[in-house]
């Protein structure tokens, strides 16, 4: 018997949610290490208290105290039945930690509630928080406006490249800027709404243009950086070229007519060892290259 007893102590011991037991005055007997990684409290510090001694201080959402008289636990006992409720324990470092709990009755060989068992996770916080972990970091590396990735997420990206060049020499990798030509106009002649709809329009031209593994970041301002595979000059100058035509052929209605932009490019091949603010740079300044010899062109 004390083999089994041992079994089924180790079984409980090691389930993912916490789970306690209590006789019939509510005290508690068995607390297990998943309870202990969820309030806190060690079994040492909770075996052998009465529940009523409100250690655990259960309350509902409006905060009413469930030792006090809406206790699951005592309920369950009371009329056998299992139930279910979301509530919040007290956690030992004094917050309020919402768990599921499901209860339900223990009886003896002949039939008599002597306890109860008590089964909580914390999964459903943990997944909202972990839901909350995304959206917060697709908030921070997405730009509101075209919904690309933002400079941020360009920039992790960039110095990721570094750190592998770096380290093993890594290259075959290359920065195009693009910087759409003269876009105050448009601002002036159309209004804000529509510079803003033709950055959009721009964005969805370089999304959509670029290869599987390719990724185009809004930079700032009207100002796009795409982050390119390519092991040659030639097949940078390939991709820009494509990218610059996909540009040129998009078109925006609005109120005052059809709208079309062009953009400029420059692109820059990573070189060895080389700091990713360099590579931007080099980008950029073939960008201007561009604009200088008649915007609408790649420079590489
Ligand atoms: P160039 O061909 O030399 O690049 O001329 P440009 O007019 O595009 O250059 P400039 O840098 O002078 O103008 C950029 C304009 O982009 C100025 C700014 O008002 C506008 N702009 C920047 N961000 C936004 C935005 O989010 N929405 C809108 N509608 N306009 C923006
Ligand atoms: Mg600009
Ligand atoms: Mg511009």
């Amino acid at each position: 018997m004390e083999r089994f007893r041992n079994f089924y102590e180790d079984v409980l011991q090691n389930l993912y949610d916490g789970v306690y037991i209590m006789d019939r005055d509510r005290r508690i007997t068995f607390w297990n290490r998943s309870a202990e990684r969820i309030t806190g409290y060690s079994a040492s510090e909770t075996v052998g208290r009465a529940c009523s001694e409100n250690i655990l201080m259960h309350v509902d959402e409006r905060g009413c105290q469930l030792c006090l008289g809406h206790c699951p636990a005592a309920k369950a006992m009371e009329d056998g039945r299992e139930r279910e409720a979301r509530i919040y324990l007290h956690h030992k470092n004094g917050f309020r930690l919402p768990v599921m709990v499901r209860v339900s009755p223990i009886r003896s060989g002949q039939g008599d509630v002597v306890g109860a068992v008590e089964v909580f996770s914390d999964n459903s916080v943990l997944e909202t928080s972990m839901k909350r972990l995304k959206e917060l970091e697709t908030q921070a590396f997405s730009d509101a406006l075209t919904e690309l990735p933002n400079r941020r997420y360009a920039e992790m990206v960039l110095q990721t490249r570094q750190d592998q060049s770096e380290r093993y020499g890594l290259t075959g990798f290359g920065v195009l800027f693009a910087d759409v030509d003269r876009f105050k106009r448009v601002n002036d002649d159309y209004g804000h709404d529509v510079g803003d709809g033709v950055l959009r329009m721009v964005a969805g031209a370089l999304k959509y243009g670029v290869r599987d593994g390719d990724v185009a970041c809004r930079w700032g301002g009207e100002e796009f950086v795409i982050l390119v595979g390519a092991e040659n000059r030639e097949m940078l100058a390939g991709i820009g070229e494509r990218l610059r035509a996909m540009v040129e052929c998009s078109s925006l209605d609005t109120e005052k007519g059809v709208l079309r932009v062009t953009a400029s490019f420059g692109g820059a091949l990573q070189r060895p060892g080389e700091n990713f603010t360099d590579i931007v740079k080099r980008a950029d300044s073939l960008m201007y290259a561009s604009k200088e010899n008649g915007r609408n062109r790649v420079t590489v």
